[in-house]
Formats: C-alpha cells, structure tokens, sequence
C-alpha cells in the first residue's frame, strides 16, 4: 500500500520592504512580506526587528531552538537579496 502525502508551498512571486505594525515589538518596524503565487493565502509578514511572522493575523509557530530570531532575519534578507541578484 503507498500513501501520498502533498505539502502545498506555493512559489513566492516578490518581496517587499515595508513597515508594518508588528504583534510582537507592538509598534510599526521594518518587514518585509512576501505575496505567494496560488492567490489563496494572505501574504506573510516577517518583521526585521524581532524576526516574528504573521499571515492572515494569526502568528506563525516558532522554533523552539536559541538564536532562532536572528537565523530568521538573515535568512529572510538573504532571500530578499537573492531574489534580486544581489550578493
Ligand atoms: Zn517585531
């Protein structure tokens, strides 16, 4: 017996910076947010100050691992930058 398991992770079509009012820092930070092709989910928000994500209003779970916040940030503006061609 085979079984199928199908994850949907829709391509991200851009990335913007931006300000947005973040949940966490509660006051508006540098973000960014990232729009996705499959025109079904909101667009998510990673704010660059603390490296929380929402979509949709709803928060995105955390890793429970140290340092995670700034491994976000890095990874989030590497991706910006990679996008656009950028070392
Ligand atoms: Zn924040």
């Amino acid at each position: 017996m085979s079984a199928y398991i199908h994850i949907h992770a829709p391509a991200i079509t851009h990335s913007v910076f931006t300000a947005e009012c973040c949940p966490d820092c509660q006051r508006p930070e540098p973000a960014m947010v990232r729009e996705f092709t499959d025109g079904y989910n909101d667009p998510e928000v990673i704010c660059l100050c603390c490296g929380e994500s929402w979509s949709g209003g709803y928060l995105w779970p955390k890793p429970f691992e140290r340092g995670w916040r700034q491994r976000r940030i890095a990874q989030v503006i590497a991706a910006f930058n990679a996008e656009r061609g950028i070392m």
